[in-house]
C-alpha cells in the first residue's frame, strides 16, 4: 500500500491499486477517440469565440435588467450569439424557460393549432414530452387542444425509418419532432447526417412541414448543429451542454425568424414577444457558460467513452460502444441486476463535489412507470451536464449516465462507480 503520487491520492479516496491499473490501461487504449474529441472541441471553441467576437460582446452585456426587461442589450446580444452558433436566423434564449421540457413545449404550442398533426419521427419522445403531447394524459396537453399525434417507430436495425417517415408525413402534418439523443432508451442517438436525411424526407413529402429537433444532450458533440442540415427549429436546455455548467437556469430555441417570433409571443404574451423579459443578472453566466460549453461537453464525451470501454472490457453490454461515433453525452450500461444499478449510482454520488455523503435511493418519480434511482451531486439542481446517473429499477437494469464538468472528475466518478461494484462483490466476472 506504499505507493506515491496519484496512486496514493486515489487510494486515500477509496480506489484500490487494481482498479487504478485497470482504468489506466483502458484510458491508454483510447488515444484515437480522444484525439477526435479534441478536434471537435477546437472547431466548436472557435465557432463560439467567433460568434462572440462578431457580435462584439462587451462588459455592458453582463448587466442585470429587472421588471419588463426592455432594452436588455445583453439578452439581445446573447440571442444573436446563439443564432450564429446554432446557425439559425434568430434565437430565443431565456431564463424564463425553466428547462428543456419547457423550451420544447413552448415551441410545440407556438407552432401547433387545433386540428394540426404532429409526428415524432424516431419513436416515442422523451418521457416529460409525452405529457406535453398528451401521449400520457395530462391537463393542458396538446391532445386536449385537439392536436393529433402519430409516431414513426425506428426500423428493426434501430435506425430511423426514413421511408416510413416520408410515407407518414401528409399535407395536414404541421410539424415533425426529431429527438437527437437516445434519452433514456437503449436506441442509437442520431448523427447530424441522419437528422439531415430525416428532414429531407419530411420536406420532400411536405415542404411546409416544420422540422423541430430536440437537441438536448447533443450540443457540441459534433461540429455541426441541426439547423445546418435544414432544421426549422433547434431546441435545448441551458442546464445541459450549452450552459457549460455555469447557467443556473434556462432554455433556448434557435431557427426560422417567423417561428422564433411565434415562440416569443407564446412564452410571454401576444404583442410582447422578444422585447420583454428581464434577465435578473444571469447574463454573464449564460455567456461564460456558452464559452466553456465546448470544453465541458468534450470532457463529458471523454468520460462516456472511458466508461463504455471500461465496462465493455468487463463483459457488460454498453451503448454506444467505445469505438462508435458519438452524437450525445449519454452512456448506457446494461448492469443486469438491481443491486448493481444501486451500487453504480452510489459510486457516482460518492464522487460528487456536492452531497457526496448522501445515499441515493429509488423513488417513484412522476412520469415514470417504475421507481428510479438517481445520483447527482450538482451545483445547479437537476443539472445533467454535471456528472449524474439514472437507473430505472426494471429489467434489464440499465444505468444511464452523463456529464462531468471536467474530464478528471468524470474519470474519477467512473472509477468510484467501478470500485463500488467491486467492493459490493457485484462485478460480472469471467468474460
Ligand atoms: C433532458 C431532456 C429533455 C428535457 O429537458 P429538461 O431540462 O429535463 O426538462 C428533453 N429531451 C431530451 C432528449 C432530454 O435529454
Amino acid at each position: 500500500m506504499d505507493f506515491r503520487g496519484k496512486g496514493q491520492r486515489l487510494f486515500d479516496m477509496g480506489i484500490d491499486q487494481e482498479t487504478v491499473r485497470f482504468c489506466e490501461e483502458t484510458e491508454q487504449s483510447l488515444t484515437s477517440q480522444f484525439t477526435r474529441i479534441e478536434q471537435i472541441l477546437e472547431e466548436n471553441q472557435w465557432k463560439v469565440l467567433g460568434a462572440m467576437q462578431d457580435q462584439r460582446v462587451a462588459p455592458m452585456h453582463f448587466e442585470a435588467s429587472t421588471g419588463y426587461g426592455y432594452n436588455d442589450v445583453g439578452r439581445d446580444c446573447l440571442e444573436a450569439v446563439y443564432a450564429k452558433v446554432f446557425a439559425g436566423e434568430d434565437a430565443l434564449v431565456r431564463p424564463q424557460m425553466i428547462s428543456g421540457t419547457h423550451a420544447l413545449s413552448t415551441a410545440l404550442f407556438a407552432c401547433l393549432r387545433p386540428g394540426d398533426e404532429l409526428i415524432s419521427a424516431v419513436g416515442a419522445p422523451y418521457d416529460t414530452l409525452q405529457g406535453v403531447i398528451g401521449i400520457r394524459p395530462e391537463v393542458g396537453s396538446l391532445a386536449e387542444m385537439g392536436v393529433r399525434y402519430e409516431q414513426v417507430e425506428l426500423g428493426r436495425d434501430g435506425r430511423p425509418d426514413v421511408a416510413g417517415i416520408a410515407r407518414a408525413v401528409k399535407a395536414s402534418t404541421r410539424m415533425v419532432t426529431i429527438q437527437r439523443s437516445k434519452g433514456y432508451s437503449f436506441r442509437h442517438s442520431l448523427s447530424i447526417g441522419e437528422i439531415g436525411e430525416i428532414i429531407r424526407a419530411v420536406k420532400s413529402a411536405n415542404p411546409d412541414c416544420i422540422c423541430m429537433v430536440d437537441n438536448c444532450y447533443g450540443e457540441f458533440v459534433e461540429d455541426q448543429e441541426p439547423c445546418e442540415v435544414g432544421a426549422d427549429l433547434t431546441v435545448g436546455s441551458l442546464i445541459k451542454n450549452p450552459g457549460g455548467g455555469l447557467a443556473p437556469i434556462g432554455g433556448y430555441i434557435v431557427g426560422r425568424k417567423d417561428l422564433i417570433q411565434r415562440c416569443a409571443v407564446r412564452l410571454s404574451a401576444p404583442g410582447l414577444g422578444k422585447e420583454a423579459g428581464a434577465t435578473l443578472g444571469v447574463n454573464r453566466s449564460l455567456y461564460q457558460g456558452l464559452f466553456l460549453a465546448p470544453q465541458v461537453t468534450a470532457g463529458a464525451v471523454k468520460t462516456a467513452v472511458f466508461a463504455s470501454a471500461l465496462f465493455q472490457r468487463l463483459g457488460y453490454q454498453v451503448s454506444p460502444g467505445p469505438e462508435e461515433s458519438r452524437h450525445d453525452i449519454v452512456q448506457a450500461i446494461a448492469l443486469g441486476r438491481p443491486e448493481a444499478v444501486l451500487s453504480f449510482c452510489r459510486g457516482i454520488q460518492k464522487a460528487a463535489p456536492v452531497d457526496s455523503y448522501v445515499t441515493p435511493e429509488p423513488w417513484d418519480m412522476p412520469g415514470y412507470d417504475c421507481p428510479v434511482v438517481m445520483a447527482a451531486g450538482a451545483f445547479v439542481q437537476g443539472s445533467s451536464i454535471e456528472l449524474s446517473a439514472d437507473g430505472p429499477m426494471k429489467p434489464p437494469y440499465i444505468v444511464y449516465f452523463q456529464g462531468g464538468l471536467t474530464w478528471s472528475h468524470g474519470k474519477f466518478g467512473i472509477m468510484k462507480a467501478l470500485q463500488e461494484l467491486k467492493n459490493d462483490g457485484l462485478l460480472q466476472k469471467g468474460r
